[in-house]
């Protein structure tokens, strides 16, 4: 289980949008009421330092972030030669104001969608499936070895992957590997009990954390979440509906396990259920 570095605040954006609101109230003055007048723009600040912060973070990677940053290249690159030719004496042609507020419009707009997004990750909540991301898994995991240290009742880890899910995609299209991944999550969220967990990790792996629970009771509510499955129809439009199913890996706590080792576990039973031809429950063999 791979603890992913902390994301890049949407606070440290709602700065970025407030700066260049400043700025470009600042640019309009320069460029049409400063003619001859050679003080130099001011150079924003939080946005490079946001870009900064953000590297090395799972969602900075996305190609959104590169749009951004290549907009907001473009955008100052404009306006300062508008500028520069308005220090000189030469007022903005239409064409060129008009190119700089496109750019600007451009870049605030993709600005606060990715603010948005971020709030969204941030909030703990994937927004596809409405489950917990990994945000909080480790702290509700170590939560509950400590309630099992005291009260001596074990807890189940059952890691689920949808089978072939793959080929879901490329036969029918992203979208409707879109609304698989939701009917799972849907089914997973009606299957589980109301104190129950479930955590979509990425891609289509969900863990479900089963509270107070030996492999048996684990058991009984992961079977009949697997039945609920395939048993499912999902519309994906047009008309058509198509069928899915999932293997799950379950593993029961020891007194002394590490929440690590215990996915660990839960994993490498996925692994056999998937080996042995998916669509199946395999109950991990705790290490001797
Ligand atoms: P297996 O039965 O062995 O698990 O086969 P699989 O095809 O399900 O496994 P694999 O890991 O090869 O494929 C997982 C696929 O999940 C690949 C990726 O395109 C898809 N996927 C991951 N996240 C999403 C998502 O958010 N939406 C959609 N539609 N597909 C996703
Ligand atoms: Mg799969
Ligand atoms: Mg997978």
């Amino acid at each position: 289980m791979n603890e992913s570095s902390p994301l890049p605040s949407a606070a440290g954006l709602a700065g970025v949008v407030d700066e260049h609101l400043r700025w470009i109230g600042q640019w309009h003055r320069a460029a049409f009421f400063s003619l001859g007048d050679g003080a130099p723009l001011p150079t924003p600040v939080a946005f490079p330092a946001w870009v900064r912060g953000a590297s090395g973070s799972e969602l900075a990677d996305q190609p959104a972030i590169d749009r951004l940053i290549s907009l907001h290249d473009q955008m100052h690159r404009m306006a300062r030669l508008v500028h520069m030719r308005a220090v000189e004496g030469q007022p903005p042609s239409l064409q060129s104001y008009e190119a700089v507020i496109e750019k600007f419009d451009e870049f605030m707009l993709l600005l606060r969608r990715i603010e948005r997004a971020f709030s969204v990750a941030g909030s703990g909540i994937d927004p596809l499936t409405g489950l917990r991301n990994r945000t909080g898994l480790r702290e509700e995991m170590e939560r509950e070895v400590n309630r099992y240290r005291r009260t001596g009742r074990p807890f189940c880890v059952a890691l689920c992957d949808l089978d072939k899910f793959k080929s879901v995609n490329d036969t029918y299209g992203h979208e409707a590997g879109d609304r698989v991944l939701m009917a799972a999550a849907g089914a997973v969220n009606q299957g589980i009990r109301s104190f129950d967990e479930a955590f979509r990790l990425g891609g289509e792996e969900i863990l479900i954390l089963l509270k107070d629970a030996t492999i048996m009771d684990g058991y009984a509510v992961v079977e009949r979440l697997r039945q609920d499955m395939e048993t499912l129809s999902v519309a994906i439009g047009g008309g058509r509906a198509i069928r899915f199913t999932a293997s799950f890996g379950l593993a029961e706590a020891r007194p002394d396990c590490d929440p690590e080792d215990l996915v660990a576990e839960a994993d490498a039973a996925l692994y056999t259920a998937k080996r042995q031809g998916r669509n199946q429950v395999v109950r991990a063999t705790p290490p001797v």
